[in-house]
């Protein structure tokens, strides 16, 4: 019985499948949250600085 000749192929594609997830959730994450801080959530204009400064 080889059980770790099998094993170990399974856990490379299970890590390598959570990493990738992880990677995508990452960049997911990342995209929505620069998006946000792009455009004022009060007045939806652009900002092009630290902060809208309509409030
Ligand atoms: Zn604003």
């Amino acid at each position: 019985m080889t059980t770790s000749a099998q094993l170990v192929p399974l856990l490379t594609a299970t890590s390598g499948v959570a990493f990738l997830m992880m990677l995508a959730g990452v960049q997911k994450n990342a995209l929505e949250w620069r998006r946000r801080k792009r455009s004022c959530p009060s007045c939806g204009h652009r900002i092009h600085g630290r902060t809208c400064g309509c409030t």
